[in-house]
């Protein structure tokens, strides 16, 4: 007689391997349903895990029970859906949803307890109670009058708190999950364009719909949001704002809190464990209705979602560079899709990928070619740096003089930290590098130490040169230090602020700066990308970028692209106030043609041309790509590895191309080699490796070296 195989709940174990595991039902209980937070025996050891779905046990072997069930049916079935293509795509072990889904506080043993409401409001009670004679209590009920609000923002406004206890001990006062109301802004009236815009989005309100918002930098794509969010809020749906870095959060809350009148919730690293939790919690019961995150918010489980804004779209912080190499931006586009909800995609340098997208019908492009609030674009202009030795040509010197004497502010953007990026012997061309990476170390003056930016490494300078011996040794090129060092000689009397990740170390400093500078005055910004990132700065009036050269050689096909954007962003600092703005392009290749695309119109035209040149190339987004990467410390085994792979990924559905070293060949001591694996589709190009994973990993080499598929990589 054949026994009925046995139901088992499949868990994902937050374990490295591609698999789930089979358990049973818990002693004495039934099963799980899906989405379970559980816990499990896992060798000796008890985890933490999902119940992802259920299914006949594939093994004979007896199966282990779940130990216990932490909280039944914790994860909405839409979300473990979105995991499971994310798994099958980007090739991660399904153990990454626990990262994924679960905020830290949720991957302990212990059960979870919502969070108690954050907010109070009066009872039926508290509004009629006559507190006349206790004077503190009512003033917080004076205050409640007008609506909930938080705990944390009454304290912070100096209430007493043993008044409040008061007030809940007496039944006043009760927690609530009802919005806490922000002190709302005036609306400001879109512009045409901008009308135009929302009513797109505003017309797919209630089902999938892309949107490519392509606006010029303060042509006010975020009114833009702001203005739809509105109008899903008003209709109880909640709205995510994802977003790539969390530098740009605390400005972009305020103006979103003002903006809706509602409290906007953050999710992202730079939070507390309570916090995150917190926030999770109350984008999945529904309390938070505006949700500001990075790339990791695109899992939170959301009770009413109604819209997805992704801002900076183009930003490659939303490409996960370890462990689950996701991109958040598509992932998010994917979910909007399974939600039934618009999303918004917005940018002034859309990337290459989005606009194809748009090119082949599956993204609305909606470009928005003016500045709002009447600002103008700013002049442009080439300066030629060739026969002049030093960071910075007369032509921008004399430019930056100009703008401070007519009391302006002046934005430089030079893509190096530290002092400069090459120490050299004078005598002998000796160069100090660093012995785990192939690249030069930078050299920073004010810690007095060598550093690899790409590694860690650092040194103290050596007093002579290790070949020849001699003392001479000279710091070639200008990082933003010596910049900032040049310009405060240059222009001693004009405050000069250094913007870079090693100037911008406490929580609010860059905030602290950004408020100063926005104050007025006269004033030079030199720094990083950091600056070249989404900041009003209206009286910035000339924004130079200082180097190109580089990337105009680049190995990288995406190069050009990425200097295109981060071009058009750093002009779009300039002239965003009153005064028409100027922008300027140091290079030693004027004559170049990429430049000659930038000058000659928009962003949206450079990026037109780029595409037609990655289709010819028959580069992504083209094509499908992905990368088979491997290191070691040894040279030959990740080579080894990568031909033997060749061998087991061989298909006619895909081109390959490898075993080659990355750009950066070797970084902390490793050796890196990559196989290229391209296909006209990206889901067959998925399915291909992913049907032969085991067998990659069955290899023997595959124990010898570290390796990984990234599909879609923006690294090389
Ligand atoms: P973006 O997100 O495209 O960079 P913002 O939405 O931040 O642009 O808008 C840029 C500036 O223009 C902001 O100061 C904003 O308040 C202002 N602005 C945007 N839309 C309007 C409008 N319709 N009328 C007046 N000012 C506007
Ligand atoms: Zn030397
Ligand atoms: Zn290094």
């Amino acid at each position: 007689m054949m026994s009925e195989p046995v139901l088992a709940a499949r868990v994902a174990v937050p374990v490295p391997l591609q698999r789930l595991f089979d358990y049973r039902a818990p002693d004495g209980g039934s099963l799980p349903p899906i989405g379970s937070r559980v816990v499990i025996p896992f060798g000796k050891r008890q985890l933490v895990g999902l119940v992802i779905e259920h299914g006949p046990a594939e093994t004979d072997s007896e199966l282990k029970p779940i130990s216990e069930v932490l909280d039944g049916g914790l994860i909405p079935p839409e979300l473990l859906g979105l995991i499971d293509w994310c798994t099958r795509y980007y090739q991660f072990p399904p153990g990454e949803a626990i990262q994924l889904l679960l905020p830290v506080a949720l991957r302990r043993i212990k059960p979870f307890r919502a969070p108690p409401a954050d907010a109070l409001e009066l009872t039926p009670s508290g509004e009629e109670a006559v507190l006349s004679r206790a004077p503190r209590q009512a003033e917080i009920q004076n205050l409640l009058r007008a609506g909930p609000q938080l705990r944390q923002s009454l304290a912070d406004a100096g209430f007493s708190m043993s008044a409040l206890k008061r007030l809940i001990e007496d039944g006043h006062v009760r927690p609530t999950e009802a919005p806490v109301r922000v002190p709302r802004k005036d609306d400001l009236v879109l512009n045409p364009a901008q009308r135009q815009a929302a009513a797109i989005v505003l017309a797919a309100r209630a089902r999938f719909a892309a949107i490519l918002l392509a606006g010029v930098t303060g042509s006010g794509k975020t009114e833009v949001y702001l203005h739809v969010a509105r109008r899903l809020l008003a209709r109880d749906r909640q709205v995510l704002i994802l977003i790539p870095e969390i530098g740009l959060t605390p400005q972009l809350v305020r103006r979103i809190e003002s903006r809706l009148g509602q409290r906007a919730l953050t999710y992202h690293s730079g939070l507390s464990d309570g916090e995150r939790l917190a926030c999770w919690q109350a984008a999945r019961s529904g309390q938070a209705r505006v949700i500001v995150g990075t790339r990791s918010a695109v899992f939170l489980p959301l009770a009413r979602p109604g819209l997805i804004v992704v801002d900076e779209e183009h930003d490659a912080s939303f490409k996960q560079q370890d462990g689950a190499r996701y991109h958040g931006r598509d992932v998010a586009v994917l979910r909007a899709r399974q939600l039934g909800i618009p999303i918004v995609l917005g940018s002034a340098t859309p990337s290459l990928e989005s606009l194809n997208n748009a090119r082949a019908g599956r993204y609305r492009l909606v470009p928005l070619a003016e500045r709002a609030g009447g600002a103008v674009q700013p002049r442009w202009r080439v300066v030629d740096q060739r026969g002049h030795k030093g960071a910075m040509a007369p032509a921008l010197l004399q430019a930056i003089e100009r703008h401070l004497e007519a009391d302006g502010q002046v934005l430089l953007y030079r893509n190096r930290r530290g002092y400069a990026p090459v120490l050299m012997c004078n005598a002998c061309g000796w160069q100090a590098d660093c012995h785990r990476c192939s690249a030069h170390m930078t050299w920073h003056q004010q810690l007095s130490r060598l550093q690899c930016h790409h590694c860690g490494s650092s040194m103290p300078q050596p007093p002579r040169c290790p070949d020849c011996g001699e003392p001479d040794l000279a710091a070639v090129g200008a990082g933003t230090e010596r910049l900032e060092e040049l310009l405060s000689e240059l222009f001693p009397a004009v405050p000069v602020h250094r913007v870079d990740r090693d100037s911008m170390t406490g929580r609010d400093d860059f905030e602290q700066l950004l408020e100063t500078v926005r104050g007025g005055g006269r004033c030079i910004l030199v720094g990083t990308q950091m600056l070249a990132k989404g900041h009003h700065l209206p009286a910035v009036t000339l924004a130079a970028v200082l180097d190109v050269d580089q990337a105009l050689f680049s190995a990288d096909f995406r190069a050009p692209e990425r200097l295109g954007q981060v071009i058009f962003q750093v002009a779009g600092r300039s002239g965003r106030g009153q005064r028409r703005g100027d922008f300027l392009l140091q290079t030693r290749h004027p004559e170049h043609p990429l430049l000659g695309q930038m000058l000659g119109g928009d962003y949206l035209s450079l990026a037109g041309h780029l595409l037609d040149e990655r289709e010819a190339a028959a580069l992504p987004p083209a094509t499908a790509l992905a990368l088979l990467r491997a290191e070691a410390h040894q040279a030959e085994l990740p080579r080894d590895f990568l031909k033997q792979a060749a061998g087991l990924l061989r298909s006619s559905a895909v081109e390959l191309a490898g075993p080659i070293p990355a750009i950066m060949s070797r970084r902390g001591g490793y050796w890196r080699f990559q196989l290229w694996l391209q296909a006209p589709e990206r889901a067959s190009l998925a399915n291909l490796i992913q049907a032969r994973l085991p067998d990659l990993a069955a290899l023997p080499l595959a124990r010898k070296v570290r390796w990984h598929v990234d599909m879609d990589p923006i690294e090389l």
